[in-house]
């Protein structure tokens, strides 16, 4: 039934096209009343908002559950609070993060004001994956408010009765003119991208990322873009092993592995990978009981859909028929799109596990002996929105820090750089760009317009005719 609903909006209905250009025509408009908008008349958006969640989550569990079997416990902990926590930051801070910044004074302006003034972009797309549909949704939706955007919504058609479920609310406490959600996949994403919005909040993979990029580069629109890529794990020998493994197995088959912060590639060092091995195994039977009977478990939730379900069993037979060793799981079910938590060693380097990110749940495991032969191999790769390290010797911590690259990194955890309310969230070439969260969410819906006042400076005196004085006074 769920893949019925996502055929049906495999195509734009007919007079969708139409009906994105009337919206977009009236969002132009609003927009420039919003330009002068209050902290307090956005905040009492994000308030409605808020609410509005808060109402609906019995609904939110059960539109979740049935796009993907989410179990309700994730649910609140993925996509009710972070939604929660982005509202109440920004209920807490709009105020202050609209204020002006005061700049110096240079040497050359002596007699001049400046400051900086936070003026909203305007019309702004949000587009959005399935993985997490109403938290990455509705939490850069925050930051549009707060900072007195109009926004058009287009979540993924992968998860129908979520995204239907959010045009309901929105429907309910916005004005279409303020607030919008458009239903669709491919096709609508190019009607809306045929518009010259003022920013494109995008989440998903790189290779989409791609094409909303060259899209916004049409009509030089700013764009924030959230990817994944594949973000490794490295387990030094001075780490606290069960910590590690509890850190891991967690943060690896949470949501079925369908995180785009999700251990990827986990890089042990080989005196302790047994150690480590066992202790992961041990997680997985605190955590989920047997693997033999995980499949009824409710706590385990579903690959997305068929396609995605064979893809990753595709990765798995892959690095089988290459060599590698299942240390556990393996089971799975082709009718019910469900694999289970799979623990993978001796993986040739050429396999496609190893090339793109796996999003399900498959672990592949590595050993090392050299700190630099990971730091190199991570290197080697594109930069990843993720990296953790694990170990109790600052040194080692401090040099796979020092001589990599990632969008954001965790010591001794994994995920807290995302849930943490002040830290910036985002990666870097090709895990992202630009940043969300808090008052970098604001700022990156927010145009940053520099402004000078003239009160009595002598700039005039730089002006023609020139004379041996305009020399002295540029050559301070
Ligand atoms: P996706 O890129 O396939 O789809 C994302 C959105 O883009 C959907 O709304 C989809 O309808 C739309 N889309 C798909 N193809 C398009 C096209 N050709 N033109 C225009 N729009 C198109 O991603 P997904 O499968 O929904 O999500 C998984 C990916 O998202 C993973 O790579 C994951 O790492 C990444 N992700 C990143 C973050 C983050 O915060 N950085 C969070 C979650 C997921």
């Amino acid at each position: 039934a769920v893949q019925d609903i996502r055929d049906r909006f495999a195509q734009a209905p007919d007079n969708q096209a139409t009906e994105i250009e009337r919206v977009f025509a009236l969002q132009q408009k609003r927009a420039l009343t919003l330009r002068t908008s209050t902290a307090a008349e956005r905040i009492a958006k994000i308030k409605r908002l808020k609410q509005a969640l808060l109402d609906r989550t019995e609904e939110i569990h059960e539109a979740c559950y049935k796009d993907f079997r989410k179990p309700p416990a994730e649910v609140d902990m993925t996509e009710i609070m972070p939604v929660v926590m982005e509202a109440n930051d920004a209920i807490r801070h709009t105020k202050r993060w609209m204020k002006p910044m005061k700049v110096p004074t240079t040497l050359a302006m002596l007699g001049t004001k400046a400051h900086v003034r936070y003026e909203p972009k305007g019309v702004s797309l949000i587009v959005s994956p399935w993985n997490y549909p109403v938290n990455l949704t509705f939490s850069p939706l925050v930051s549009a408010l707060a900072a007195g955007n109009t926004a058009i919504l287009k979540p993924s058609e992968m998860t129908p009765h979520c995204s239907q479920l959010m045009e309901d609310m929105v429907r309910e406490v916005f004005d279409e003119s303020e607030i919008a959600v458009f239903q669709g996949a491919v096709e609508t994403s190019q009607n809306l991208l045929d518009k010259p919005f003022d920013h494109i909040f995008f989440t998903g993979s790189p290779a989409v990322g791609k094409i909303i990029m060259g899209a916004a580069a049409k009509h030089l629109t700013s764009v924030t873009l959230e990817l994944g890529g594949k973000s490794p794990v490295i387990v030094d020998k001075s780490a606290d092993l069960d910590k590690a493994a509890r850190a891991v197995a967690w943060g690896k088959f949470f949501n079925n592995g369908q995180t785009c912060i999700a251990p990827d590639l986990t890089y042990v060092h080989a005196d302790v990978k047994d150690e480590f091995v066992e202790a992961i195994k041990q997680r997985l039977e605190t955590m989920y009981g047997s693997l033999e009977s995980i499949e009824s478990n409710a706590d385990y939730a579903r690959i997305v859909n068929n396609k995605h379900y064979k893809r990753i069993k595709h990765l798995l037979d892959d690095a089988q028929s290459r060599g590698a060793k299942v240390l556990a799981g393996g089971q799975h079910d082709d009718a019910q799109d469900f694999l289970a938590p799979t623990l993978l060693t001796d993986i040739e380097p050429d396999a496609e596990i190893m090339q793109e990110e796996i999003f399900g749940p498959l672990m592949p495991i590595m050993t090392f002996k050299d700190t630099r032969e990971v730091i190199d191999d991570i290197n080697s790769r594109p930069k990843p929105l993720a990296l953790y390290v694990f170990g109790k010797d600052n040194a080692f911590v401090d040099r796979v820090i020092g001589g990599t690259s990632a969008g954001g990194t965790a010591i001794n955890t994994v995920m807290m750089q995302y849930l943490h309310g002040n830290l910036p969230f985002g990666g870097v070439n090709n895990s992202g760009i630009g940043m969300a969260h808090g008052h970098w969410g604001f700022k990156s819906f927010s145009h940053e317009r520099g402004i000078v006042r003239d009160r009595f400076s002598s700039t005039h005196l730089m002006h023609p005719p020139y004379t041996p004085f305009t020399r002295k006074l540029i050559n301070w």
